[in-house]
């Protein structure tokens, strides 16, 4: 038994372009053919015909930045401390059934609690539960200068943590190790984010150039791609150099880094969506309220013009949003930034959509077998009820996702029932004010 689905508008993700009228064939979980329908073979008796030849066919979309087990958090401590390893692990499928439903039938996970996103992407891949193609990281590397080991050094990193502190190239190496052996699929570093060098006012790298040559050539050894987290130059400079295979963030590159981006193949992929949706959404309210919007913005300003220059230059973007904060849930703001890119980096649409299909597919363990609607490739589609070529922004309206198919097998993409949290599943702040006699007078006037 075969399916067939007519499709209005095909877009392949092989090329910017989309083509009307065509025919995908299914057999189980795979396609065979993807023809014009005036040319399409006839269905035999015991074949399914699909019509969605009023919608708009994409391979499944792919974000490479969810981070399944931090839970929406509000907090560092939520993402390293509150709610234990088994709940984390528990309601990080839940939140990748989030994300499929979005129309996202691949993820990656750049930095997760213990093994927890391992576990999930093993439970989904055994049959046991549904959920979207999960390719995975264990606990990011991160120095003392990188995002991670952010808290007082009575406390230090907490095995609970998202970042494993390495202190060491031997360190690092015996980490990596341990991860490859607990079967991740590829390893995370912290190169930056924390610290600025009083001298030159710009974000202090977590390792040394030596050292981060080392840590990537042992990765690679051992058969597992690099992702850094680099937002400065001096970190950018460094990952590109070691020939890190993606480089997350990249808001402060110079000519030099660019430079050295395109002599290593480096692919970028700045997740822009946390910035924007920190400046659109944060409110009095919020504890950040004060400085992280406006240095959301000045992010982005400096963060535009290296991008744009890097795009034109040719460097390959992957697409993610950083999910899995309270300011970027799961399954809301995945194809936000695609719209970003098209706003703020010049991308066409078409170009976004490709990124975010075959280019994003570079990262994932499934390689080419997802990512295109091409004879071969896995069966995963998302169906959508407007022309995102002609509007980016329609991916993002729940409404307009009409199907999403999963290895050949549609999806319900009923919105889920809300659930509950518990206290002492996250972190929680008392008061957002000191208040001082001097401060409760000012309140009053
Ligand atoms: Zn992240």
């Amino acid at each position: 038994m075969r399916t067939h689905i007519r499709c209005g508008t095909l877009f392949t993700g092989l090329t910017d372009r989309a083509d009307a009228d065509q025919t995908i064939v299914i057999e189980r979980d795979r396609i065979t053919q993807v023809v014009p329908t005036a040319g399409a073979p006839r269905a035999a008796p015991d074949d399914k015909v699909i019509d969605h030849s009023k919608e708009f066919v994409l391979p499944g979309l792919i974000d490479i930045h969810v981070h399944l087990s931090y839970g929406n958090a509000q907090a560092n401590e939520d993402i390293d401390i509150y709610g234990s390893t088994e709940f984390r692990a528990l309601r990080a499928l839940h939140a990748a059934q989030l994300v499929l439903k979005a129309g996202y039938t691949s993820i990656a996970d750049p930095a997760s609690t213990g093994y927890c996103t391992v576990g999930v992407r093993d439970a989904i891949n055994a049959g046991m539960f549904q959920g979207p193609r999960i390719t995975t990281s264990g606990r990011q590397l991160t120095g003392h200068q990188g995002l991670g080991d952010w808290y007082p050094d009575s406390i230090g990193v907490p095995d609970s943590s998202i970042g494993v502190l390495v202190r060491t190239p031997e360190e690092a190496i015996e980490e990596m190790r341990l991860q490859v052996k607990n079967r991740v699929d590829f390893i995370k570093v912290t190169v930056d984010g924390l610290h600025r060098n009083p001298a030159t006012s710009e974000l202090m790298a977590s390792f040394n150039q030596e050292e981060l040559d080392v840590i990537v050539k042992e990765s690679h050894r051992l058969g597992r791609k690099v992702i850094t987290h680099a937002r400065g130059r001096e970190a950018v400079l460094y990952s590109a150099r070691a020939g890190v295979d993606i480089i997350f963030h990249a808001f402060e590159i110079d000519d030099e880094c660019l430079d050295a981006i395109v002599k290593s193949g480096s692919i970028l992929s700045p997740a822009l969506t946390f910035l924007a949706n920190t400046i659109l959404f944060t409110r009095p309210s919020d504890p950040c309220y004060k400085w992280r919007p406006s240095m959301n913005r000045r992010d982005i300003e400096v963060a535009c013009e290296g991008l744009i220059k890097a795009r034109k230059a040719g460097v390959p973007f992957m697409v993610g949003t950083d999910s899995g904060f309270a300011i970027t849930p799961y399954g809301e703001w995945h194809a936000k930034e695609l719209e970003i890119m098209v706003d703020y980096l010049g991308f066409s649409p078409g170009e976004s959509l490709r990124a975010t299909t075959s280019v994003n597919a570079g990262l994932l363990r499934e390689g080419k077998n997802v990512g295109r609607v091409a004879a071969g490739a896995l069966a995963d589609l998302t169906v959508v009820r407007a022309d995102p070529l002609q509007d980016i922004k329609s991916l993002q309206q729940r409404e307009n996702i009409a199907a999403v198919y999963l290895g050949g097998k549609e999806i319900a993409v009923d919105p889920p029932g809300k659930v509950t949290t518990y206290q002492w599943e996250h972190s929680f702040r008392q008061w957002n004010e000191t208040y001082t006699r001097d401060r409760v007078a000012e309140l009053a006037r």
